[in-house]
Order: C-alpha cells, then structure tokens, then sequence
C-alpha cells in the first residue's frame, strides 16, 4: 500500500524571505512533530528552486515543480524544461492543475505530453483531475474525471501510472473555501481506484490518489480517515506553517 503524501502548491505568491521562512518552519516542524513514514512535497514558484534545494537539503522533505514545458530546449519564451528541473532537485511535477488547463488552455494531449516528458527525466507526474460545479450537477463528475485520465493514458498506458500522482480536485473546491465533502471525495477517488484496476491491479494498488481542493487543519483528518484518500494537495492552507503542519500530521 502507498504511504500517504501531502504536496503543497504554492502557486504564484511569496518571495525570497517568505519563502525561507516558511521552509524553515516546515522543517523544523516537521521533524520534530510528522510522521516521516508519510511523504511532504513542497512545489514553490519555479524562481525559488535553488533555494527551496539549500533550505531543504538536510530534510526528508521533497521538492516538486508546479509546472514545465515538454521540450528539452529550444525556442519556447518563457518556459523552462523538466531536464531543468533535475538540476534543483526536484522529485515531483505537477500537471494538469486545473488552473493551467482553464487559464492556459492546455489541452489533454498536451498534458499527456508532459506527464510522459516529466517521467523520461525521473520526475514524478502528479496528475490533477476534476469537475466543475455545473458538471458535477449535471451528473457528470465521473466522466470528466475518468476521462482525464483515460485521455493520458491513451498516450502513455497505464503502465506509466506505476510511477505517478493522481490528484482529484473538483474545480468548484478549489481556492473557493469549499471542500468536497469526505463523503463525495472518496467516491470519486474509489471510481478513480476501480477504473485503474480494471486496466491494472497492481497499478491501481499501490498509486496514491490525493485530494485537492481547499483542504485545512480542520478537514484534513476527516478526508484522510476515508480509504481511497492517500492524501492532499494543498493550496492556500500550505502558506500557513500551522496549517500545513497540522495536515502533514493528519495525514
Ligand atoms: C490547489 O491549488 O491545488 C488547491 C487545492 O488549492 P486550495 O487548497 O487553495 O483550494
């Protein structure tokens, strides 16, 4: 069975001293008060690697990115590569987030393309799934969601997922102060869970499938007693110490 991980996404926000300061406390505070049988990631902007790699050099803590380009190099402004990403230590990717799909209009394939670039350079994808709040009401969140992923492993197979993160984050929940109740979380990660067996026992086994979608302190231990949840991604929360301490301990 997978160990439980909590990834936090700190999205665009912070600076050099914030972002010290809040490494700092995470890793005092998770050795002395997490379990280290459970896995912590920390995806900071991409700008603060090098120094999410010094702070974090003597923790058990990983490092993830929040995002890169397919490619290896060449002429594509403003991106940066997952080969790059290997330089900082980095250990996770996350992709597909819901924001990139809406705001960046990536599409599916280009989010298969990445997911399998992301593993040619030994980073772990952590795949993000979801529906919004009128696809959900329209009763459709199990297509959607399954869909998602169907549409990488169309690209990839399901082998691939051996070696990855699936994050179930309903759009409506997320920055929104919503969060999926325990309940309708663990239905959709369970759907999720059965439609991998189908292809792959084993894969479906031994992935972690974390939920998304404005988790905090007080509904953490709630979502991570049910079983299909492996875990959170965490957003807002993950930019307070106590916080984001306290669902590292939950988890
Ligand atoms: C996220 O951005 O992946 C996320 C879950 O954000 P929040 O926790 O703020 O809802």
């Amino acid at each position: 069975m997978q160990r439980s991980l909590v990834v936090a996404n700190w999205k665009m926000n912070g600076n050099k001293l914030v972002v010290s300061q809040l490494l700092n406390a995470i890793k005092n505070g998770v050795n002395k008060d997490v379990n280290q049988a459970n896995k912590i990631a920390i995806c900071p902007p991409s700008l603060f690697l090098e120094l999410t790699q010094q702070e974090l050099v003597d923790s058990n803590i990983f490092i993830g990115a929040q995002n890169a380009h397919p490619q290896n190099a060449g002429a594509f402004t403003g991106e940066i590569a997952f080969v790059m990403l290997k330089e900082f230590s980095c250990s996770y990717v996350i992709i597909g987030h819901s924001e990139r799909r809406e705001i960046f209009a990536e599409s599916d394939i280009f989010i298969a393309e990445k997911f399998a670039a992301a593993q040619a350079h030994n980073l772990e994808p952590i795949l993000c799934v979801g529906e919004t709040q009128e696809q959900r009401e329209s009763g459709q969140t199990e297509s959607i969601v399954l869909g998602q992923i169907q549409a990488v492993i169309n690209e990839v197979g399901i082998e691939a997922f051996a070696k990855a993160v699936i994050a179930y984050e309903p759009i409506w929940a997320i920055g929104t102060g919503l969060t999926a109740s325990p309940e309708q979380a663990q239905e959709v990660h369970a759907a999720i869970r059965s439609f991998l067996t189908e292809m792959d026992q084993t894969v479906a086994e031994n992935i972690s499938i974390i939920y998304g979608g404005s988790v905090k302190a007080s509904n953490a231990e709630a979502l991570f007693k049910q079983s299909d949840i492996d875990g959170a991604l965490v957003g807002g929360a993950s930019l307070d110490v106590n916080e984001f301490l306290t669902i590292c301990a939950a988890a």
